[in-house]
């Protein structure tokens, strides 16, 4: 039997962010309106897109160079077993949409380390990371604080992991935290990948659902403070929430700033340009830059690149990329089979044989920052007219031009 009491459509009509609204401090606008970028989808990316969907965070970016393996979904809510073979970030942009239609997510199946401007995380509310490198960690760090974004970094391991909040200009940033032995793990992966050609991002670490749950809802309520700020909420600003699975037990530690620390690099004032990094040549930009900044300015650009390998053997051959992407095959010699050598630069002044190429022939990311130099005196210019290669479709409120 069945009751007689029939369910109309209005009943269902509550809010639906009701329960949400109902917390004293809560402002469900903020959290529309926020965008949010996410750096990988894999484990934790998982949790914390689901939390953000569910949430109904307006924006959100999602970054993932690497495509859906078997053994991601026992540890992906996102994840089914006919994706294998498709792209994370794709998946999880449109699972998170499908939980909820009111926001947008847009996925990037990219390297942030290289392949993503500085202009994206300037439009960024919060980013948060879902990572397993430090190599990785330490370029979101560098970007966060350049354009002055707080960044959410969690990491798991087995039962464990911790949670802790970057908030530039100020205290402690993620490279104050590192120590000789993240230093030395990075330079062997350097090294690594250079001798065997062998991916970065191979971090085959043991992780479970359920510590990717844990850290990445830490890391999603210290985001939601983030954007509380004037709440006064105790925050984890600085400092790391450890939290050990086996006992259950966990603790806070307080990171100290290093004064001699190279990541607290804010750019004090971006100028949008409208040049793209797709049509723009090294000479105009040279140009543009002395007309702006004065005829002894050089581009300084934040990354080092590979411009031409040598082989004891005579052979030559362009390289024209960030070294970071360079791998052993990329310095071979192709006539006699040894390791090539390379020169590199940062800089340009206009005197350079290589001027007639575009700045994303040379691995500038669409919408990046260069900073145009005399002496001590930066000025810090953007590729706005990249602006919807990156955004189209986001629905971003107050930009540009
Ligand atoms: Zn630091
Ligand atoms: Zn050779």
């Amino acid at each position: 039997m069945t009751n007689n009491i029939e369910l109309t459509g209005d009943d269902f009509l509550e809010d639906k962010y009701d329960r949400l609204r109902r917390i004293t401090w809560w402002d469900q606008d903020r959290l529309k309106n926020a965008t949010i970028l996410v750096v990988g989808a894999g484990a934790i990316g998982n949790e914390l897109i689901k939390n953000l969907a569910l949430l109904g965070i307006g924006r959100l970016l999602i970054v993932d160079m690497d495509a859906i393996e078997n053994n991601n979904l026992t540890r992906s809510v996102l994840f089914r077993q006919k994706d294998v073979g498709r792209y994370k970030a794709e998946v999880a942009a449109e699972r998170a949409m499908e939980m909820n239609p009111d926001i947008v997510a847009k996925a990037f199946t990219l390297n942030v380390i290289e392949d993503m401007g500085l202009g994206v995380f300037r439009r960024m509310t919060v980013v948060l990371g879902g990572l397993d490198n430090r190599e990785a960690r330490l370029a979101i760090n560098q970007a966060c604080y350049r354009v002055n974004v707080p960044w959410v970094d969690g990491a798991i391991e087995v039962l464990n992991g911790f949670a802790r909040v970057f908030m530039p200009p100020n205290g402690a940033c993620y490279e104050c935290t590192m120590t000789d032995t993240d230093w030395r793990l990075i330079n062997n992966r350097k090294s690594c990948a250079m001798l065997t050609n062998s991916q970065m991002n191979e971090g085959k670490i043991p992780t479970t659902p359920t510590s990717s749950a844990i850290i990445a809802g830490v890391q999603v309520q210290e985001m939601l403070k983030i954007l509380h700020h004037d709440r006064n909420l105790p925050n984890l600003s600085g400092k790391c929430f450890v939290f050990n699975g086996l006992t259950h037990d966990s603790y806070i530690v307080e990171y100290q700033s290093k004064p001699d620390c190279m990541s607290h690099d804010t750019y004090p004032i971006v100028e949008e340009r409208a040049w793209s990094v797709r049509s723009m040549t090294l000479k105009e930009l040279v140009d543009q830059i002395k007309r702006e900044v004065g005829d002894a300015a050089v581009v300084d650009f934040d990354r080092d690149i590979a411009s031409v390998a040598t082989c004891l053997c005579g052979e030559q051959k362009e390289l024209y990329t960030p070294i970071h992407k360079l791998n052993a095959r990329s310095v071979t010699c192709p006539s006699c089979g040894n390791t090539m050598n390379f020169s590199t630069f940062h800089s340009l002044d206009g005197t350079e044989d290589f001027l007639h190429k575009t700045l994303g022939e040379i691995g500038i990311p669409p919408l990046h920052i260069v900073c145009g130099r005399i002496g001590s005196q930066s000025r810090y210019f953007e590729f706005t007219a990249d602006y919807d290669e990156i955004f189209a479709g986001l629905d971003m409120k107050g930009n540009i031009l």
